[in-house]
């Protein structure tokens, strides 16, 4: 029987009146790096997890569902994606993920933080299975705004993996609709954004649709899903967007046959009925997709608490 006072317990916040706690086995890193609150915990119940400004970012036994689901929709749209990017993207497997397709033959990889990436690359082995060292690889320590900004190279498939846009986080400006339109624009014309959007519980649904909102002033295309991330513990909501394919149109044959000739390996989570499933959003969020009018924009970003 295990005895809850033994453990020290990471209170994470999932709203400013709600929370999860976690059994912490063991912090593996800790620090306090240029731009965020950096730790790397053992949990009893998930094994590592990243953890940034007090918020898990992923963990070791039930990331799968999240890379897997964050990137391959997005790909498997795409008639052959050779070019892919990756904003923010820390721990290296959203990377993992892109390289299992064959067909990519550059994966760019911006992450602001250096440190963060650095003790990724050394604690959390697990999690990017090498990835940064594949000769497809390259990371580059900047902001992805002031990056895309510069940058006269155009991508197959841009995935944000970004942490939210906390208050003074670094994160704030890349959730507008000037980032999206920049995004567009240096996307291929048959190129595919991909983007985790933020949690889909009730009562917090606001970030989710208003996201979508402002994505869809940008891209003709925006199919929104969410999965369920239980290291989280709540649903989270993702999005494809493109200048014209849509996954939603893709049947459960063509996704079988897609993920068969397209990745390497084995995935654990995504498959026809996984897709059929996160796609077929619920009623109260269909409805409260319909409803929002919000747009993000730099003169009015979206400040999560
Ligand atoms: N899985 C995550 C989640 O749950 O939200 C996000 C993954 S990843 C760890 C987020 C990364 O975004 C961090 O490593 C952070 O340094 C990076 N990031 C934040 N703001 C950025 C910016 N302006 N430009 C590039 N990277 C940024």
């Amino acid at each position: 029987m295990i005895n809850p006072q033994s453990y020290k317990w990471f209170f994470e916040t999932t709203t400013a009146v709600e929370g999860h706690m976690h059994a912490i086995v063991r912090t593996i890193a800790s620090a306090q790096t240029k731009y965020q609150q950096m730790e790397i915990l053992e949990l009893a119940a998930y094994g590592k997890a990243l953890v940034l400004d007090g918020r898990i970012q992923s963990s070791q036994h039930d990331e799968f569902i999240y890379h897997e689901g964050l990137v391959h929709p997005g790909l498997l749209a795409h008639p052959r994606p050779e070019r892919a990017m990756v904003i923010g993207g820390g721990e290296g497997a959203t990377l993992r993920e892109i390289l299992r397709h064959p067909s990519i033959r550059r994966a760019l990889m911006v992450d602001i933080d250096q440190e963060v990436v650095e003790q990724c690359k050394r604690h959390l082995p697990e999690m990017h299975q090498g990835a940064f060292d594949d000769p497809r690889t390259e990371v580059l320590h900047d902001d992805a705004r002031a990056f895309l900004e510069q940058t006269s190279e155009r991508f197959d498939l841009i995935v944000v993996d970004l942490t939210e846009p906390l208050e003074e986080g670094p994160a704030c400006l890349l959730f507008t609709k000037e980032f999206y339109t920049l995004i567009r624009d240096r996307l291929t014309p048959v190129g595919i954004m991909t983007m985790q959007a933020g949690m889909t519980k009730v009562g917090e649904l606001d970030f989710f649709t208003s996201i979508c909102r402002t994505v869809r002033e940008v891209f003709p295309v925006v199919a929104p899903y969410q999965t369920y991330i239980s290291c989280f513990a709540v649903p989270w909501g993702f999005l494809v967007a493109s200048k014209g394919s849509d996954p939603r149109k893709q049947t459960a044959q063509e996704v079988d046959q897609l993920i068969a000739s397209r990745i390497k390996g084995e995935l654990g989570y995504w498959d026809s009925q996984t897709h059929a499933h996160a796609f077929s959003l619920p009623k109260h969020i269909r409805r409260a997709l319909e409803k929002q009018d919000r747009v993000i924009t730099d003169k009015h970003p979206l400040i999560v608490a």
